[in-house]
């Protein structure tokens, strides 16, 4: 016997169907004997649809309210929960549904974006064992302890809870049900030929999450590492009857590095599209100059990622070039208006039609001269590099947004990433 968490996605709870389906894989492990936990998403589109509602609503934005937000957009994962529920119930398996607040998952004050710091997993356990009943978690949603409020996690959050609630009832593996069966070398919808990875790092999962691969939530995986939660991405969309529930299933492995045998250089290519460039033009070179611009940015929380100073040709102005997310790009250009006299630039250029192309691989510790590799291939290509960092097991590019498929097709060829062609 095993302890389980199941987690569910959208499209794997898109309609009544697909939530049958995922009671099918529930109840499959039931029957295998296993203690099962399960948290799901809002069905597919819905969460979108709620953010839309909220944004219809509010005409003053000044007036922006996250906890009624939240209160909104938490409901979509309520009804899955309820409704998974009674399928589970209507196929005689014992089953109740727990929202945020009634475990508790207790969470940080950060509304859109709290942090759990706790669950009880104890009354699950007591179920489990007294009443063999399967728990049905609404994931994306806890409880601020001293406001009595409801919180969200941020868009993607209930793999989150997943992890955490795995974490607190000490289970054996937490099981990411979606719709792809396992974590790919790049996003396999832009990359027909990328390759699923039967093993994954935490550290270059934590990468590729946090450069733009969506299938895990960045913190996640954070979570996971810390608590050494086993995380199996796998899919939803086989069939439960078709499951050897003691064989090993198509997927991939969240686990320590030592577990993997057989280290590549480069493991994954991830792609944002969601950045955007600005650049500060005529600064002095001069110091002080960086904090006047980089503060008052921080300080409206805006997260600066990439960042490039040119050298001074005449030795008093220089320019300086960054990205931050596309959604806070507006923002962003506003702070810096605001900041003009004490900065003293010339002028703000901007861009959002920019990507940021990723390179992860833990055996890059250990080889020189992957990234100019990438420089020649995609110099070859005509694509253009507008800014780059790097850092100890990955390399980022910012690029023109058209060449982005272009461009992660072309490294994962580069770096030997394609699938074999049959
Ligand atoms: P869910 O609704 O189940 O949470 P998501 O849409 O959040 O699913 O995440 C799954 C999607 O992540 C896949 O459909 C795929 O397009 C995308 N994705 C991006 N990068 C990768 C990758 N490296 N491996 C697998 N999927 C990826
Ligand atoms: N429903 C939320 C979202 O769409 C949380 C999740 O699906 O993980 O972001
Ligand atoms: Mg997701």
């Amino acid at each position: 016997m095993a302890r389980l968490v199941m987690k569910f996605g959208g499209t794997s709870v898109a309609d009544i169907d697909r939530i049958r389906n995922a009671a099918h894989h529930v109840k499959r492990e039931v029957d295998a004997g296993h203690e099962v936990a399960v948290v799901v998403s809002a069905m597919s589109g819905v969460t979108d649809q709620l953010v839309g509602w909220c944004n219809a609503a509010l005409k003053k934005r000044q007036l922006f309210d996250a906890r009624e937000y939240g209160a909104v957009i938490a409901t979509g994962e309520q009804v899955t929960a309820g409704l998974l529920a009674i399928t589970l119930q209507d196929m005689d398996v014992n089953a109740r549904s727990w929202f945020g607040w009634q475990l508790p998952i207790l969470t940080s004050n950060v509304h859109a974006s709290a942090r759990i710091l706790d669950i009880n997993g104890a009354e699950l356990i007591r179920r489990f064992t007294e009443c063999k009943e399967v728990a049905v978690i609404a994931g994306f949603q806890g409880l601020h302890h001293e406001t009595g409020r409801l919180t969200t996690l941020g868009r993607g959050g209930s793999d989150t809870s997943a992890v955490a609630v795995a974490a607190a009832i000490r289970a054996d593996r937490c099981d990411i049900y979606t719709d792809v069966d396992g974590v790919y070398t790049s996003d396999p919808r832009v990359v027909p030929r990328a390759r699923r990875l039967d093993k994954i790092a935490f550290e270059e999962m934590l990468e590729l999450a946090s450069l733009g691969a969506k299938v895990l939530q960045v913190r996640s995986v954070e979570l996971g590492m810390v608590h050494n939660v086993r995380i199996f991405v796998r899919s939803s969309f086989d069939r439960p009857e078709d499951i050897d529930p003691h064989g090993i299933p198509p997927g991939t492995l969240i686990c320590d590095e030592e577990e993997i045998m057989e280290q590549q250089v480069v493991t994954g290519i991830a792609f944002s599209r969601d950045e955007a460039q600005i650049s500060v033009r005529e600064v002095a070179d001069k110091p002080g100059v960086a904090a006047a611009i980089f503060v008052p940015l921080a300080d409206a929380n805006i997260n600066v990622d990439m960042i490039v100073q040119n050298v001074s040709s005449d030795g008093k102005t220089t320019d300086l070039t960054f990205t931050v997310p596309a959604a806070d790009y507006q923002r962003a250009l506003d702070v810096l208006a605001k900041a003009k006299s004490a900065v003293g630039y010339k002028r703000l250029d901007g861009a959002t039609d920019v990507a940021k192309v990723s390179v992860i691989g833990i055996g890059m510790r250990s080889h020189a001269g992957v990234a100019a590799e990438a420089f020649r291939a995609l110099a070859e290509r005509a694509v253009n590099i507008r800014a780059i960092t790097t850092s100890e097991i990955k390399f980022s590019l910012l690029i023109d947004a058209a060449f982005t498929e272009l461009a992660v097709r072309t490294l994962h060829s580069l770096y030997g990433l394609d699938h074999a062609t049959s």
